[in-house]
């Protein structure tokens, strides 16, 4: 099957331990992880209408960016691969080159080409002057920013929210996400639904601003509540506490997370549910956003 039409709805779990039942919250998990074992949960539902247009452009190859651990060119490798567009990855550091980790050597097995670029050069990379430069230089591509964040990822994150809708007959209360770039957020408040995000890095409240320019054009969006202090020191980074946590919810629920995103979302919100956060009978939508090839060999 066309990896583009792939396998929609992902199922709905409901959650249930004693910290749900004191806490009297109906808690559920949106099985995005389970969408692809490449293209997994947010990526894919943030690529798939920036590949139908990838395709539709007539450009044959797609340009994006992101750093040494990205999940978004690990997806965008394997989509880029499996619809038989060519792929260019702009990676942040100069000093990787050579020193490939597993994520980069995936891509490039997908035939992703890489291009090091120092972090200064990197941080350039939403400047329109620059976009240019670059795509002069590298033959024309069909630009994807860094995590697929577009006005067309949210298009394909809104399926998941209508997706919930319909599984659960109503909207929920609140859908929870990790949050990176923020497109994710944007693309279920672009639904219209209440949005925890919970940022998987240090000083997230800039996601604020970022999420409400993305939402720019949406007419009545959810309202956003972020949740700043489950960062666990920074991106990709962690401690053995996640991690215990982590084995706890597999074992509780059948569930893998991984430790850069989801377990911390998780993390977070069982912590809102042991302080009374949430009114008796809220209903709860966590997604899993997937990132499984990320999660490390303990
Ligand atoms: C990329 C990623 C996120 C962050 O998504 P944004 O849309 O950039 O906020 C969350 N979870 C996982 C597993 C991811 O790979």
């Amino acid at each position: 099957m066309d990896l583009l039409s792939l396998p929609a709805p992902t199922p709905l779990q409901r959650l249930v331990n004693a910290a749900t039942e004191r806490a009297e919250v109906q808690l559920y998990i949106k099985r995005d992880d389970l969408i692809h074992p490449t293209v997994s949960g947010n990526k894919w539902r943030k690529l798939k209408y920036n590949l139908l247009d990838a395709q539709a452009s007539g450009k044959g190859t797609v340009l994006t960016f992101g750093g040494a651990y990205s999940n978004h060119l690990y997806a965008t490798a394997a989509a880029g691969n499996a619809l038989g567009l060519k792929t260019i990855g702009i990676v942040r550091g100069l000093e990787l080159e050579g020193k490939e980790n597993d994520t980069l050597q995936f891509c490039r097995e997908q035939g992703m080409q890489l291009h090091f670029v120092s972090r200064e050069e990197y941080r350039r990379r939403h400047s329109e002057e620059y976009l240019e430069e670059i795509t002069a230089r590298l033959g024309n591509p069909y630009l994807i920013p860094e995590g697929g964040t577009t006005g067309h990822a949210l298009k394909g994150v809104a399926e998941m929210v209508v997706e919930i809708k319909e599984q659960l007959g109503a909207m929920p209360d609140f859908v929870a996400t990790a949050a990176g770039t923020g497109g994710t957020a944007a693309g279920i408040l672009s639904a219209g639904a209440n949005v925890l995000a919970f940022p998987a890095l240090k000083g997230g409240d800039f996601l604020k601003e970022d999420i409400r320019r993305l939402l720019n054009e949406c007419k009545q969006p959810g309202n956003l509540t972020l949740l700043t202090d489950y960062h666990f020191g920074g991106y990709a980074k962690w401690n053995s506490e996640l991690l215990a946590f982590m084995q706890d919810f597999r074992a509780e629920f059948d569930v893998q997370l991984e430790q850069v995103y989801t377990a911390k979302m998780f993390y977070g919100l069982f912590d809102l549910l042991k302080k009374r956060y949430f009114k008796a009978g809220t209903k709860i939508v966590a997604v899993h956003t997937g990132g499984l090839q990320g999660l490390i060999k303990a």
